[in-house]
């Protein structure tokens, strides 16, 4: 399975936040597809070794690496020690991220913080720290999970859907910037995935989600992650700062 898939041998991966959910799914697909991956997780360090091992047992190459990637000190640390098992990072998935929900005029300055810094700061660092070496290389694959929430958003996720925004304009933004080199930066935004942050969900709230979506269904991990592996294939060398919706038609 994995010589049919084998369009990233040997390339270089870093997965942010990939110890479960759409991270695990990415740092999946991309070994799948023949890249050496970095796990990265901040607290789930029995998920993502269980991810290495899975990786590992399927005839991939995996290593985990514990880093809060919302502080700069720490995504200097991840990267140093990505480059020391494995070389410098030649494919970024930008997905840590975290929900904080509620109406503004209850929403606490350290929920918008916590919300505002892990999934939007974290970005900024971590792309700008891959940078470097895709730039020495003159290649390089950044693909970062925003979400529908930053193009159609709802109420009582101003701080979620801002970040999100951002994430989309940071990609269009960054993608201008480094495209001579070729280096493509874009972005993916998933509606309902089957995830630890969506079970988080009132019943209430996912039912009424289930009735929106023309797909009739949540998504899976996997859905999201073969938009990123494709997004990191060589089939995807043209496309550059865009925004590929995975929604089941929602938005
Ligand atoms: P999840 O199951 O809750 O996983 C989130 C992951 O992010 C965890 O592995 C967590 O690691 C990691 N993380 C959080 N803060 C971190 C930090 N500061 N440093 C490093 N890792 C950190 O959620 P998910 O649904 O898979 O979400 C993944 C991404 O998809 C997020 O960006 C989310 O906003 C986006 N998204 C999800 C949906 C959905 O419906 N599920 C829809 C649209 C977009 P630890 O457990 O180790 O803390």
């Amino acid at each position: 399975m994995m010589a049919e898939a084998a369009t990233l041998t040997g390339r270089v991966a870093l997965v942010t936040g990939a110890g479960k959910g759409i991270g695990r799914a990415c740092a999946l697909a991309l070994a799948n597809a023949g890249a050496r991956v970095v796990v990265n997780y901040r607290g789930s360090v029995a998920a993502a070794q269980a991810v290495v091992a899975e990786i590992a047992a399927s005839g991939g190459q995996a290593h985990a690496i514990g880093a809060d990637v919302s502080q700069a000190a720490e995504v200097e640390r991840l990267f140093a020690e990505t480059t020391a098992a494995f070389g410098p990072v030649e494919i970024l998935v930008n997905n840590a991220g975290i929900t904080r929900d509620g109406l503004l005029l209850r929403m606490s300055e350290e929920d918008w913080d916590a919300v505002v810094t892990t999934n939007l700061k974290s970005v900024f660092l971590c792309t700008k720290a891959a940078m470097r070496g895709m730039l020495r290389a003159k290649w390089g694959r950044i693909v970062t999970i925003a979400s529908v929430a930053g193009i159609n958003p709802n109420k009582g996720q101003a701080n979620y859907a801002a970040a999100k925004a951002g994430i989309i304009a940071f990609t269009k933004a960054s993608a201008r910037e480094v495209a001579s080199r070729n280096i493509t930066i874009n972005a993916v935004a998933p509606g309902f995935i089957e995830t630890d942050m969506t079970a988080a969900l009132p019943a209430e709230m996912r039912a009424a989600a289930d009735t929106m979506i023309p797909l009739e269904r949540f998504g899976r991990p996997d859905e999201v992650a073969a938009a990123v592996a494709f997004l990191a294939s060589p089939g995807a060398s043209y496309i550059t700062g865009q925004v590929l919706v995975v929604d089941g038609a929602l938005a």
